[in-house]
């Protein structure tokens, strides 16, 4: 049997084209787009194109999106004043700063700094919480974009035995919530997880976040699994001098042709959850700005 692959990139597409009507209704409504501002620090080569792809995408979706390119010594101080000036901006509906930062910079301090009702990428304490306690506000995009890769392999989730492998704040935990509110049985595996490979084969749905070159093998898969792979790993080709970067290629954390064999469906590195991020992001900065322009209601 060889697994159904789940096309991050068409989904993707269709997401955006979603996105593109509801931004055209929001102009008519509020007479402004919605507005994206993402903050990058320092010259980290791989950071330049994700913020960059994120700009470009945003307007292409009629977005309003701004990127702040910020110098590698820029202070903490510094970069709390510039959010501390897009919260307060009326039209400033997201905000993304690039990770990882700088050292002289504390991350957690950072991304506490944004509004939570502005908070695009779902990270800070607020949103988190909110999740955890099941009522969803701005959901991290990876595993929001992870849901809907396993919408669209079919089946019901209610019952399903999942399994995530990673535990980050940004990738693994917000996609356990997720499965567990859609009613799975969910194990979360880290690094001190012990016989990885056999929790692996219990899960109806494996959904790997770790950052390991195909860690995962196709005879840990259970026969018929859906297998979600979050993981982005630049190796080298066979044959190739280390450094040159015209001969690497990315691959996930799950060894692909041999777990395709056994998954009933599965998401491609490259062209499967990383489309669905991006996608995800402009998704929720339409809800961020929605959200915004929407009166209160008192309790
Ligand atoms: P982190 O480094 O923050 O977390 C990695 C997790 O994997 C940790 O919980 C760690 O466990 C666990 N881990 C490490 N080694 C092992 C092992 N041998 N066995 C089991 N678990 C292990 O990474 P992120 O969550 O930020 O990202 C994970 C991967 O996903 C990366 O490749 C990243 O590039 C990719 N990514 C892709 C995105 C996309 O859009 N496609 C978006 C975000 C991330 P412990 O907690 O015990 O240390």
């Amino acid at each position: 049997m060889s697994a159904t692959i789940l096309d991050g990139k068409k989904l993707a597409e269709s997401v955006r084209a979603e996105v593109r009507t509801g931004v055209d209704v929001f102009v008519k409504e509020h007479g402004r787009p919605p507005g994206l501002e993402v903050v990058l620090v320092g010259e980290n080569p791989a950071s330049q194109i994700y913020t960059r792809n994120k700009e470009k995408a945003a307007k292409e979706v009629g977005i309003r999106g701004k990127l702040h390119v910020l110098a590698d010594d820029t202070t903490e101080t510094e970069l709390l004043a510039l959010l501390g000036r897009l919260n307060a901006d009326p039209a400033v509906d997201g905000i993304l700063v690039q990770l990882p930062l700088p050292k002289q910079i504390r991350e957690q301090r950072v991304l506490d700094a944004i509004d939570p009702a502005k908070d695009v990428d779902g990270f800070h304490p607020v949103n988190a919480g909110l999740l955890a306690s099941g009522r969803p506000s701005l959901v991290p995009c990876t595993p929001r974009g992870s849901m809907k890769l396993i919408a669209l392999a079919g089946g019901s989730l209610d019952g399903a035995r999942a399994v995530v492998v990673g535990r980050s704040n940004i990738v693994g935990k917000p996609m356990a919530q997720l499965l567990l509110a859609a009613n799975a049985t969910v194990t979360m595996a880290h690094s001190r997880t012990t016989d990885l490979a056999s929790v692996c084969r219990e899960a109806d749905v494996l959904v790997v976040a770790v950052g390991k070159a195909e860690l995962v093998r196709g005879d840990w898969i259970k026969p018929g699994a859906v297998v979600i792979d979050v993981g982005m790993n630049r190796i080298d080709m066979p044959g190739a001098i280390p450094g040159d970067t015209l001969k690497t290629k990315l691959v996930g954390d799950v060894a692909f042709e041999e777990a395709k064999e056994r998954a009933s469906a599965i998401t491609p590195v490259p062209g499967g959850v990383g489309p669905m991020t991006i996608a995800c992001l402009l998704e929720n900065t339409l809800l961020a700005a929605r959200a915004r322009m929407t009166p209160k209601r008192g309790h």
